[in-house]
């Protein structure tokens, strides 16, 4: 039996499922998306915000924690629940900026003019529709300070496809360095068709990072570690 928290239930693709090699428990994918219950053991000196994000929210949907760069948490939502996720007692609920507040961002930004990047976070920002995704890019790139936006994501990985052409070429035409920053923790999360469609997103002229999370018994190995900056960068992605 599966043990699922109310809070943060098991969520994940079916093509992220069919990365997974049938009948293996200690599948590297399958350990990152399955509840456990040692999850609940309270350790001392843990706590449910461990970046401090909830004292660098000084408005609506926007973090502020380092001198050059805004967080905007645009969605709640994700088309995965990775076990590992920091941000899963985040209060997203108060923090969702509607269309309206978009406004009240970009004046923010502008009255801070040491910012010049803005990360679109979440959730996954990509788990927001491409209408909603480029009225956000619409209002960042009417920032003339503004000279590149990222987005963090793991929706390369867990659904592919979602880097559609209609995507793509808007991030093409953005005049900002559009990074996607992919959260990859291990190689077998790029199969052929997910390293296409990396491949594809590199000719289209974005920058691809990856950022991984040490995970115990997962990938804390040197082999493990190598095999997925070797997987990464055959992909067009700097590990
Ligand atoms: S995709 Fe990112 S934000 Fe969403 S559950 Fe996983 S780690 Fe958390």
């Amino acid at each position: 039996q599966v043990y699922a928290p109310a809070h943060f239930p098991l969520r994940v693709p079916r093509a992220f499922v069919a990365k997974m090699a049938v009948g293996d428990a200690h599948d590297p994918l399958l350990k990152q998306v399955l509840p456990d219950r040692q999850e609940q053991i309270a350790v001392t000196g843990y706590i449910t915000d461990p970046l401090a994000e909830n004292d660098q929210n000084p408005i609506k949907g926007l973090l502020h924690k380092y001198q050059s760069r805004i967080l905007l948490t645009v969605t709640g939502a994700c088309a995965i629940h990775c076990r590992y996720c920091f941000r899963q007692h985040f209060d997203y609920n108060a923090n969702m900026p509607t269309s309206t507040e978009h406004l009240a961002i970009a004046s923010y930004i502008k009255e801070h003019p040491e910012v010049n990047e803005v990360i679109l976070s979440g959730g996954d920002p990509l788990s927001v529709s491409n209408r909603r995704l480029f009225a956000w890019l619409d209002t960042l790139e009417a920032i003339p300070q503004l000279t590149t936006i990222r987005l963090h994501t793991r929706l390369p990985l867990v659904i592919p496809e979602r880097l559609d052409d209609a995507l793509l070429d808007r991030f093409s035409q953005s005049r900002c360095n559009i990074v996607l920053v992919v959260h990859c923790n291990h190689a077998n999360e790029i199969d052929t068709n997910t390293a296409q469609y990396l491949q594809r997103a590199r000719v289209a002229g974005i920058v691809l990072l990856n950022q991984a999370v040490l995970l115990k018994g997962i990938n804390d190995s040197v082999e493990t570690q190598t095999a997925l900056s070797q997987r990464l960068f055959a992909a067009g992605v700097l590990p």
